[in-house]
């Protein structure tokens, strides 16, 4: 049954939730200790850019799910890029978004609250739209100048998770990432690699785990060389092999790294 709130009521609810407003911009602090505030900090800041594609109809579809959550449990991500270009951006760049899950980059975990997470609106099969690359290309601009996130520090998603996930796809065009400055690309015509040379040092020297080294070296054909590993009997990615170039092109990216390059 409805019941109007009484007047005192109502006025005691309000100055209650401008309290509850007040606590809620205020960060908790620690009561073990005495607060002796200083001005001098800023937000803590993301220093990777994971790049999804969202396996889903449309952004509208993505969007809800984004919000509420999928098979899995609750999902998000800082950005949303829509096909015909359209930016949406769901979670502040200072807060951690739930897009990473469990992973490793570089020999660091917890990636979701070491990055800045973008989907891409994509059923995973067709090509990704030049508006749509053109949007990511200018948020990517936006994110790097005003973070100070190092341009070689765009990634996807499969390269932290490489056992676990597959986005974005091999259709999605890394080359032209790299020639905006994004993400970490072989230089042109590498040379060969030496004869004692170690891929499997080079694909973790990059940042990929070895947890599942067929899994990371799928992850590595599907960013660097637009190949899709074939799948078992379980949808599992195995029994791939080196392919001609491969090496050289992770040599050439383990001397980037070891130059300094991300
Ligand atoms: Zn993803």
């Amino acid at each position: 049954m409805f019941r109007p709130v009484p007047r005192r009521g109502l006025l005691a609810a309000v100055v209650a939730s401008v309290v509850l407003a007040a606590c809620a911009s205020t960060p908790p602090r620690n009561p073990l200790a005495e607060w002796r505030g200083s001005p001098n900090h800023d937000v803590r800041r993301a220093r990777l850019v994971v790049l999804h594609h969202t396996d889903m109809e449309s952004a509208e579809a993505a969007l809800h799910t984004l919000q509420t959550g999928n098979s899995g449990g609750p999902v998000s991500a800082h950005y949303l890029v829509g096909r015909d270009g359209r930016l949406y951006q769901l979670v502040p760049e200072e807060l951690r978004a739930w897009h990473a899950g469990a992973g490793r980059w570089q020999g660091q975990g917890d990636l979701n609250s070491a990055s800045i997470g973008i989907e891409i609106d994509n059923d995973g099969q067709s090509p990704f739209p030049d508006a749509q690359v053109q949007a990511l290309l200018r948020l990517l601009e936006d994110i790097v100048a005003r973070t100070g996130i190092p341009r070689a520090q765009v990634i996807g998603h499969a390269d932290l998770a490489p056992s676990r996930k597959r986005d974005p796809s091999a259709l999605f065009p890394w080359a032209r990432l790299a020639e905006a400055g994004f993400g970490l690309w072989p230089r042109p015509a590498p040379a060969p690699a030496p004869d004692d040379f170690d891929p499997w040092r080079a694909l973790r020297l990059v940042g990929y785990d070895l947890a599942d080294p067929e899994a990371a070296r799928c992850a590595f054909q599907r960013r660097f060389r637009a190949h899709e590993c074939r799948l078992d009997e379980d949808g599992n990615a195995s029994w791939g092999e080196w392919l001609p170039g491969d090496l050289d092109i992770l040599h050439d990216l383990e001397r980037q790294r070891l130059e300094g390059g991300g």
